[in-house]
């Protein structure tokens, strides 16, 4: 890695979102300057989606990183490349953690041993991770099998599910310190010359951080917001009649107090201009699902029945659990306003529009 490249600025107008730095992206393990002390660090990722964003902001005497990638050897390789390279000079001082994703924390207790430091997440998102780190077993507790077989997964997929192993969450996330530092909404945090706001959002996860400046207009926005594609929105096991889709649109509402020109840094796809505009797409996008799903519902529908109605494309093995989670965030939001009743007859539950 040669040192630290400038993002062009070459704006770009897609789907009514301004992308500054055009379709430039960092080289996967690449450091990008986008304003100055703002450093753009794009990692790969072992999943489907092939990357994330993290950030590294100039403090002064250390650097502050904004999430940490997840735990490979490869994402560690790239750590260590740039502390030999653009980063080199300074400590890292601070490691923030937006939410408990792998992408996210998996890295964040080995930087923290690595520099000698605690990480700073808000208090749900760190003892989640915490929980399901230790969470490592042979085989999925039944309840779990029970749950999804319970919104109609096929056997040949309950039995896959049956012999596998209880623990994935644990493989992409490094052990974690066993104290951290809380973050809470409205905590202000002063990095370098900037003063960061810490902002809550909910529904892709329980207490995730963003980080807003208002003097620049500037927002680091993990998986919160996304110019280009949608968060995951998921009902789990652990809470089986959760209804995240209504704390994801609440948080919509939220963080339309923020400017409407501010600059938005996000985990995933290129840094945008255009807050308001994307926040009113995530929840026409969602109520357009919403309506299609009740439509649909003229007879009972399972979670797995209302794949089609939802993805509108086959689902592939590897992502049936999310999708049932995310079908399950949508009938249940339905269901929790009248839209929809729920029905449990011999070990199923299925939904059915109501008037
Ligand atoms: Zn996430």
């Amino acid at each position: 890695m040669a040192g630290i490249e400038a993002a062009p600025d070459q704006p770009q107008e897609r789907r009514g979102l301004c992308y500054p730095h055009g379709a430039f992206v960092p080289e996967g393990g690449g450091l990008a300057e986008v304003l100055p002390g703002i450093f753009w660090l794009r990692m790969p990722l072992p999943f489907s989606l092939d990357h994330i964003n993290l950030w590294v902001l100039d403090a002064g005497d250390h650097w502050a990183i904004v999430d940490t990638g997840v735990a490979t050897a490869d994402i560690k390789a790239h750590w260590r490349a740039a502390f030999d390279g653009p980063l080199k000079g300074k400590p890292v001082g601070r490691i923030i953690v937006t939410h408990y994703h792998p992408d996210h924390i998996g890295l964040a207790g080995w930087l923290a041993r690595k520099w000698g430091l605690t990480i700073e997440a808000t208090r749900s998102e760190y003892m989640l991770a915490r929980v399901l780190t230790l969470d490592v077993r042979d085989a999925p507790p039944p309840e779990v099998v029970d749950f999804y077989a319970a919104h109609g997964w096929p056997d040949a997929a309950l039995d896959r599910l049956r012999s596998s192993r209880w623990g994935n969450f644990a493989r992409g996330v490094h052990p974690l310190p066993a104290g951290y530092r809380r973050l809470r909404g409205g905590d202000r945090l002063t990095i370098g010359t900037r003063t960061w706001e810490v902002v809550i959002g909910s529904g892709h996860s329980p207490e995730h951080a963003c980080l807003y400046c208002p003097q620049e207009k500037l927002l680091m926005s993990g998986d919160q917001i996304l110019p280009r594609i949608t968060s995951n929105i998921s009902v789990y096991p652990t809470e089986p009649d959760a209804d995240p889709l209504a704390d994801w649109l609440g948080s919509i509402e939220q963080l339309r107090r923020l400017d409407p020109d501010t600059r938005v840094f996000p985990a995933h796809n290129e840094p945008f201009i255009g807050l308001h505009t994307r926040l009113d797409q995530l929840a026409a996008d969602h109520h357009c699902k919403l309506d299609a799903l009740q439509a649909a519902c003229t007879t009972p529908l399972s979670a797995w029945d209302s794949f089609s109605v939802l993805f509108r494309r086959a689902v592939s093995d590897g992502e049936i659990q999310m999708a049932t989670g995310e079908a399950l965030a949508h009938l249940h939001w339905l269901h929790r306003r009248g839209r929809l009743t729920r029905q449990a007859s011999e070990g199923q539950t299925r939904f059915l529009a109501i008037g």
